[in-house]
């Protein structure tokens, strides 16, 4: 089944501790499609600037996602991030963001972007979310992820996304922010009051948390000793969730936790190197052959 994303398709400039790399393909829809991309077929929407490089597209052409749905808009720049990751490889810091072409771009969905049943509403502003969800007549899940920036400017469209979103996907220090409580459980309930039906809590190495209005769980992130680059991680994470559900053409409970199991796992490789190098080299038997090795683990 047809899986819709929109979100940031940008230019990042990411430095650990020990490497950096300058100008690499990222963005919060980019990691998305390449990750779902194993489990279903994708189509994009975002926007781009006259600086984007067209290899880039090519390269998710190559994956068969429908990047037709990408505007390049004249006489602007792409979006632009540059983070810094702590000697932990956990915890990053954002040094800067040229929001560029994002501050005019205006989704724009055609017919068969409309009839797509699962639609993620990646990271971008909850007012660009919001007018994709109102074009989005044929979806039958939703799912928003946002992040801090939104959480701090744009907090009244964020809480009109989430009365309308069936899940929300953000990471523990945004939940803590938007629930206004350090502590995580209290802060998940907190988040789902106000209105999706589940959240999930991402917390980088330390996993996933789940929350519905039945069930509460907790899932490990899956160890790899290789982190290269963690950027990206969250949103492969949920591209991997959203693939595999869009591929079953379900969302009850037992596709969702088996679904998060997929997001551990494909998250798991894009930390593995910087930008989609790591998962443009690895196929969906490494995936389901990882997800075996999790399935294993959790198992007593
Ligand atoms: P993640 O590591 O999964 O949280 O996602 C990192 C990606 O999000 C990077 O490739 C950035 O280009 C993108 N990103 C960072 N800040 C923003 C923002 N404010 N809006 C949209 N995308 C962003």
């Amino acid at each position: 089944m047809p899986l819709l994303v929109v979100g940031s398709v940008a230019l990042d400039c990411v430095e650990t501790p020990t490497d950096k790399r300058d100008d690499v393909l990222g963005g919060s829809a980019v990691f998305f499609s390449y990750a779902a991309s194993f489990f279903s077929r994708v189509r994009m929407i975002g926007a781009v600037g006259e600086d984007w490089p067209q290899q880039h597209t090519a390269l998710l052409n190559r994956r068969g996602i429908d990047t037709s749905g990408i505007q390049a808009i004249a006489g602007e720049k792409t979006f632009r991030w540059r983070g810094r990751y702590l000697p932990n490889m956990n915890d990053r810091e954002t040094i800067e963001v040229h929001l560029n072409v994002l501050e005019k771009f205006q989704p724009q969905l055609n017919e068969t972007h409309r009839n797509c049943r699962f639609l993620f509403l990646g990271n971008a502003s909850p007012k660009v979310q919001l007018q994709v969800l109102d074009q989005a007549k044929g979806a039958e899940l939703t799912v928003a992820d946002t992040m801090d920036l939104w959480i701090n400017i744009q907090r009244d469209d964020l809480g009109e996304l989430l009365r309308r979103v069936d899940g929300l996907v953000l990471n523990d220090s945004e939940a803590k922010l938007l629930a206004g409580d350090e502590n995580l459980v209290r802060a998940g309930h907190a988040v789902r009051a106000m209105g999706p039906k589940f959240v999930v809590i991402k917390k980088g190495e330390h996993g996933a948390m789940f929350f519905s209005e039945h069930e509460m769980y907790v899932m490990p992130a899956y160890p790899t000793a290789l982190v290269l680059d963690p950027t990206g991680a969250g949103d492969s994470f949920a591209g991997g969730m959203m693939g595999h559900l869009a591929a079953l053409g379900r969302f009850d409970a037992q596709a969702l936790k088996e679904a998060l199991a997929y997001g551990v796992v494909t998250a798991s490789f894009t930390v593995e190197d910087f930008s989609l190098d790591r998962l443009e080299g690895i196929s969906r038997h490494d995936l389901d052959q990882r997800l075996a090795v999790y399935r294993k683990m959790l198992a007593f």
